[in-house]
């Protein structure tokens, strides 16, 4: 055998290609489970063995990316309705934190993985947190994972500088041998330090080939606080072409203009936003001002189901109810967001994030309840992010290997050892 799978029958979905609209076609992936082929109509079989996989009467998305995420919230769901981030913050990092024991963040993030890989998310940059046994089993749950992780270092925010750079070098000696697993790499730069210690790290995070990832402008009531010191971050190197903003809702004029300027990139996660009264970040005059825009669902203790069919139409419906424009942002321009963009908001766009050849084979295949083959092609793309949801998910595939069957594709005996392990924590905080 040639390892070779021809997908065939499926209606493909172009987000790279502005000028095509959906088509009915095939996709080709190699044994390594890049795209070798994709094209209109049937696939002309050669001479070797392959396997087909028939997708007639499906949808075919490229796989989902969230570009921001935190996976170990996920088995903390429903926590603290009605709080604001700050005070939800409290409710959750806080009380659990300190309480968590060794095997809780491996287990955790092994449970917010699935999740959103069952929902057709298929690559994920997971922004940790510190707390627990430290990123040693965050990590682990990197390298074990089945959708393809892009991994955000979380050092002790509050700390020294000098400690950060102590926790860094301790970070990379723990991944020496397996950063290459990981699709990209980047660091919490969120924490108070002077403008020439925010220099230094910037400029040995650059070298180092590492990112730049904050939360930004997301809380309201400490917004004003963040804005002043803007000029700050931007004079210690912490706003630049490798940088990812996560919210950066309340923005100034000036702000968005300076961060676009600069080549920064901001991550928009409407379902966390709407669910914590954090605001409606200003997408439109975003996109005109040139800033790069990436999508997340955000943790699932604050987006609490990670379907990214929800998190785009509550993203497409907050900002034309707010403007009282239908036409403020469509279908076709947010599904992009949510996979080619974020994925170039990661630096992963030549690996991920649009059915190219020469890019993995992450996909997922999607059979609508609802008549659709008589629509005029243009019209599949708001069929796609205004009438699906991840329940309509059948299949989603990962480098042309089928890794999860949808939503109802659980793990129950991680469930259960996730269940213990919060009952334990519930208990003890
Ligand atoms: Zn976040």
């Amino acid at each position: 055998m040639t390892g070779r799978t021809v997908f065939t029958g499926g209606t493909l979905f172009p987000v790279h290609n502005p000028g095509r609209e959906p088509y009915r076609g095939h996709l080709v992936t190699d044994a390594a489970g890049t795209i070798i082929e994709i094209g209109a109509g049937e696939h002309v079989p050669g001479p070797e063995p392959e396997t087909v996989v028939d997708l007639s009467g499906a949808l075919v998305l490229p796989g989902f990316v969230s570009a921001h995420s935190h996976l170990w919230q996920s088995v903390f769901r429903g926590v603290a309705d009605g709080c604001s981030t700050m005070a939800w913050i409290e409710r959750l990092h806080k009380r659990f934190g300190p309480a968590l024991e060794p095997g809780d963040m491996y287990a955790f993030t092994r449970h917010g993985e699935r999740d959103l890989l069952r929902h057709g998310i298929t690559t994920i940059c997971n922004h940790t947190h510190e707390f627990g046994a430290g990123p040693a089993e965050q990590w682990q749950a990197a390298l074990d994972s089945t959708a393809r992780i892009a991994y955000s270092f979380s050092p002790p925010l509050w700390s020294s500088a000098a400690e950060r750079l102590s926790v860094l070098d301790k970070f990379l000696h723990l991944i020496a041998d397996d950063r290459h697993r990981v699709l990209a790499l980047s660091m919490n730069t969120t924490g108070p330090h002077s403008v020439s210690e925010m220099r230094r790290e910037s400029a040995l995070l650059g070298e180092l080939g590492i990112g730049l990832h904050a939360h930004y402008l997301e809380d309201p009531n400490v917004a004003a606080v963040q804005q002043d010191g803007f000029d700050d971050l931007m004079a210690g190197g912490r706003i630049g072409p490798d940088t990812v903003l996560a919210h950066f809702i309340h923005t100034t004029p000036r702000i968005r203009d300076a961060a676009a300027h600069a080549g920064a990139a901001m991550v928009w996660n409407p379902l966390s936003n709407g669910r914590l009264g954090s605001g409606i970040a200003d997408i439109p005059r975003y996109r005109d001002a040139g800033l790069r825009i990436g999508m997340g669902v955000d943790g699932q203790a604050s987006a609490d189901t990670p379907d990214p069919f929800q998190n785009m139409r509550t993203g497409l419906y907050l900002l034309r109810a707010a403007t009282c424009n239908a036409a403020i942002l469509d279908a076709r321009t947010i599904l992009r967001m949510h996979t080619l963009d974020s994925a170039a908001v990661l630096g992963v766009d030549r690996v991920v994030g649009s059915l190219e050849v020469g890019k993995a084979g992450d996909f997922v295949v999607c059979d609508p309840a609802v008549p659709w083959t008589d629509l005029p092609a243009a019209q599949l793309w708001p069929l796609a992010v205004l009438a699906l949801s991840a329940a309509d998910i059948t299949d989603v595939y990962l480098g042309g290997r089928r890794v999860s069957g949808g939503p109802a594709d659980r793990d129950r005996a991680l469930e259960h050892e996730c269940r213990d392990r919060v009952s334990r924590l519930h208990r003890a905080a």
